[in-house]
């Protein structure tokens, strides 16, 4: 069986990609001249709010997230929709405070496979596979994650600002049901978001607008169907928040939006 992981396929740079804009966001380098000119447009269409502070108010949600879940015990961590590798990536995090800590990144962009590879090139407990949340079984039944990834012990799964990515069509609760199934009792799902709740209405519009041309669009959801993507588990405190309030004790806060709503949910048992 192919796992994806025996070469690099080749990626079209013409057309942006969610994963290089994010990089742009963020202030990497690993982006090309269709990604910078697609978020030069966002840049444009943003009012007094950055997208820097948007992404990185997200990233530090992320690593808050990881120092919680590690500290609450967990071991095993699948991250859907890694991006680009930046500072501060969750194997590190949660292999400095557990070196035991076992890491799975996903992502449907190629790209993060290259990079990702020649970070974790002598990493023998985290790894980097291509493939896509809208075929959760292709994941679950992953190899590469199999070998690292015990379904009978808890998981942590991440989606950190990937199901802006899925359409309605593409079934996000079917998805997150597949990965719920599988997952054990005292397992936890994170997960951040884009929000029509907060933002002006015409800048988000044109945020979708440019979207429309890059490799996926984006859509924003408000509240109430964010909180409906965490139906099956327990929200823990202080619930679903914009990243920025959520457990500022756990790590750096992050720049304060309204772009965004987050939360980190357990599976209690049967
Ligand atoms: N989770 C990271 C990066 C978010 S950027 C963080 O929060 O910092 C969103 C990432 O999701 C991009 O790298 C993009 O390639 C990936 N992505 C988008 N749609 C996806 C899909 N259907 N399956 C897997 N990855 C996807």
């Amino acid at each position: 069986m192919s796992t994806g992981n025996d070469e690099i396929p080749s990626f079209d740079v013409s057309k942006p990609s969610p994963a290089r804009m994010y990089d742009f966001f963020l202030g990497g380098k690993d982006n090309f001249p269709a990604d910078r000119e697609a978020g030069a447009k966002v840049n444009a269409a943003l009012g007094d709010v950055m997208t820097h502070d948007i992404v990185w108010e997200n990233r530090r949600f992320l690593q808050r997230t990881v120092r919680y879940l590690t500290e609450s015990g967990i071991k095993q961590f699948i991250d859907l929709g890694t991006g680009l590798p930046t500072q501060g990536n969750v194997h590190e995090i949660a292999q400095d405070l557990e070196p035991e800590a076992r890491v799975v990144y996903v992502d449907n962009d190629p790209i993060v496979l290259a990079h990702g590879r020649a970070l974790l090139a002598t990493n023998a407990t985290t790894t980097v596979i291509t493939a896509d949340i809208r075929d959760p079984a292709a994941i679950l039944d992953n190899v590469d994650l199999g070998a690292l990834i015990d379904f009978s012990q808890p998981v942590a799964v991440l989606f950190m600002a990937i199901f802006h990515f899925i359409r309605d069509s593409e079934d996000p609760a079917g998805i997150l049901a597949a990965f719920r199934k599988r997952l054990a009792p005292g397992s936890y799902l994170a997960l951040s978001h884009l929000t029509t709740d907060g933002p002006d209405a015409g800048e988000v519009d044109q945020v979708v607008d440019v979207y429309k041309n890059a490799t996926s669009p984006i859509v924003f959801r408000p509240r109430q169907e964010i909180t409906g993507l965490f139906d099956g588990f327990e929200l823990t405190d202080p619930g679903i928040t914009r990243p920025w309030q959520w457990r500022p004790e756990y790590g750096v806060k992050g720049p304060q939006t309204d772009w965004l709503l987050g939360g980190v949910a357990r599976l209690d048992g049967a």
